[in-house]
């Protein structure tokens, strides 16, 4: 799945990418759901741990255009991990109190703390991506932000946080179909956005942007993935399957067990409390 990796300044054309491929499933679909539930158990298990131990912290980024599936990775891949210990953040539209601030203001606010798994669905990049692609900031300020962003991800990483960063890949008829779901199932027109329809007109503006973000900032210690994404079994096999190898590579360690000793002590306390009770 590494090949998914973008390295740093290399030129990333995303037509050369294919939103559709599966290649690491031969399986196919029946397959690859065997495999994302065992992916899914040991994810579990490793954030117990990853909690238990206290050390470690870890960030999701989830990139994507509307309908890419943000919501679905986070329904799906992180179904039956444990909510305490995972946290979503999702950003929106700044508030006027944020807008007030630096753009790294709200992000910083809501990083991994100790033991803590954070997905943030939509991040720092949208002052990349949307504000760039809407000129809602002079093009002299936007194009600072890459360095900046770089320095602030270097800075949580050298503090102890790992970082994973995916953009959904999908393309615009895969969107226009989900969107035309959106509209023909009634108990889904709350997630269809007029707004979505704007957004996908500036299509070619947004790849665009894509382009130079993953160039720009897919560094060492932050590294992006391109999750080809019009199939969504594939989509959430890969982001499973990568997430599940970088917990593995952190080689938490539980809390050392208590000795035969302390053992014996505390049941010999519990077993006073029997008798005197
Ligand atoms: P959704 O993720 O569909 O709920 O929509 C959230 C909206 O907030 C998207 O249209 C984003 O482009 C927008 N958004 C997120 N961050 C920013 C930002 N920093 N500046 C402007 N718009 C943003
Ligand atoms: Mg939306």
């Amino acid at each position: 799945m590494h090949t998914y990796r973008i390295d740093l300044d290399k030129k990333v054309n995303l037509d050369d990418f294919d939103p559709a491929e599966t290649r690491y499933a031969p399986g196919g679909k029946e397959n690859a759901e065997q495999s994302l539930l065992q992916l899914n158990r040991q994810l579990e298990a490793l954030q117990e741990s990853l909690y238990a131990e206290h050390k470690h912290r870890v960030l999701v980024v989830l990139q994507g255009m509307d309908t890419s599936g943000k919501d679905g990775v986070i329904r799906r891949v992180f179904e039956g991990v444990n909510p305490q210990g995972v946290r979503v953040a999702s950003f929106k539209v700044p508030t006027p109190v944020e807008l007030d601030h630096d753009y790294l203001w709200r992000v910083h606010q809501q990083t991994p703390a100790r033991g803590e798994i954070v997905i943030f669905n939509r991040s720092h990049y949208e002052d990349v991506l949307v504000v760039r692609v809407h000129s809602l900031v002079p093009e002299a300020v936007w194009k600072k932000r890459y360095e900046q962003i770089n320095a602030f991800e270097r800075l949580l990483t050298d503090e102890g946080t790992t970082i994973l960063k995916f953009f959904l890949h999908i393309d615009p008829q895969e969107q226009k179909e989900r969107l035309l779901e959106r509209l023909e199932k009634p108990e889904k027109n709350w997630k269809f956005n007029a707004g979505d329809l704007k957004e996908r007109a500036l299509w070619k503006e947004y790849m665009k942007a894509y382009e130079d973000v993953l160039e720009k900032t897919s560094t060492p210690w932050a590294p992006w993935y391109v999750v080809p994404a019009n199939k969504k079994w594939y989509r959430d096999l890969v982001i499973s399957t990568l997430l599940v190898e970088t917990l593995q590579n952190l080689e938490i360690r539980l809390p050392a067990p208590f000795s035969a000793q302390e053992i014996a002590e505390f049941r010999r306390q519990l077993s006073q409390e029997d008798r005197s009770g």
